[in-house]
């Protein structure tokens, strides 16, 4: 098994393949101002198992379009839509972030948490924003600094994992830089890392280890995961995710 296949494994029995939660999902589509508007077309980029995609049925009408490089989430999420009754609405599709098979200037809204880091902030609101109406709304999360400044362990290790992170106030300069408007912003609360997050992953570490035999790939990936939580608990002071909701004028 190459490296994605033990990510894949590790976080497919999960709702979500990172920070986030159902609160926090439910007051980003309320920032976009989309609720009680009638066939949406919405696209959730970087989908995972689709724990917001779901929310996302619930709580707007339309169609959504969820996208992952991987087909085992999308599996999950196929799985989770019918027993809702919602596979109708929701088209699960196999494809890159950098290359959607999406047409141009049809979506209300784009939705992406925690994936856009994959090929960079910038990039991403730069490269989406085509499909995307006139008037149409981008909400992603994505990770932030929330002080001016942090110890340098902390920088260096986050630079390294995800060279964009920076302030509210970055983040919002980029999305106006690439012609957005800024809608709403709010940073994620801690009970989105530590219990919807870091504890139901370590939760299936030991199946994990067991489906994977004690391979030194696979603990190779916990102690990474590991260091990433100890990370987390010294310094949530730190950083979180931030939530940026903006429209195309
Ligand atoms: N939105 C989900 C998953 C976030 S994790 C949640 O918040 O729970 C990042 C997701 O991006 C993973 O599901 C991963 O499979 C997906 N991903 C990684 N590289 C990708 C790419 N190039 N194109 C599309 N999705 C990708």
């Amino acid at each position: 098994m190459n490296e994605f296949d033990l990510l894949v494994d590790l976080h497919k029995y999960n709702l979500r393949q990172g920070p986030g939660s159902h609160e926090v999902t439910k007051k980003a589509i309320e920032h976009t101002g989309l609720m009680g508007q009638k066939n949406l077309e919405i696209a959730d980029i970087g989908c995972g198992t689709g724990g917001q995609t779901l929310d996302l049925a619930r709580f707007l009408d339309g169609k959504i379009t969820a996208v992952d490089l991987f087909p085992d989430f999308l599996d999950v999420l196929s799985v989770q839509a019918a027993e809702r009754g919602l596979n109708n609405r929701i088209t699960p599709i196999e494809a890159s972030m950098e290359n959607l098979p999406l047409e141009d200037h049809v979506f209300d809204l784009i939705w992406s948490e925690g994936a856009i880091y994959i090929m960079g902030f910038e990039i991403g609101i730069r490269h989406w924003k085509r499909h995307l109406k006139s008037g149409g709304i981008l909400a992603v999360s994505d990770i932030t600094w929330i002080t001016d400044s942090r110890p340098r362990e902390l920088e260096q290790f986050w630079k390294r994992e995800c060279p964009e992170i920076s302030t509210v106030s970055s983040k919002l300069e980029v999305l106006k830089k690439q012609g957005y408007e800024i809608l709403s912003h709010f940073i994620l609360p801690e009970d989105c890392w530590i219990d919807h997050y870091y504890l139901p992953l370590q939760e299936s570490y030991q199946s994990f280890l067991e489906r994977q035999e004690h391979s030194q790939e696979a603990m190779d990936i916990i102690a990474s995961d590991k260091a990433e939580f100890e990370m987390y608990m010294k310094y949530s002071s730190y950083y979180s995710y931030g939530f940026y909701i903006a429209r195309v004028p």
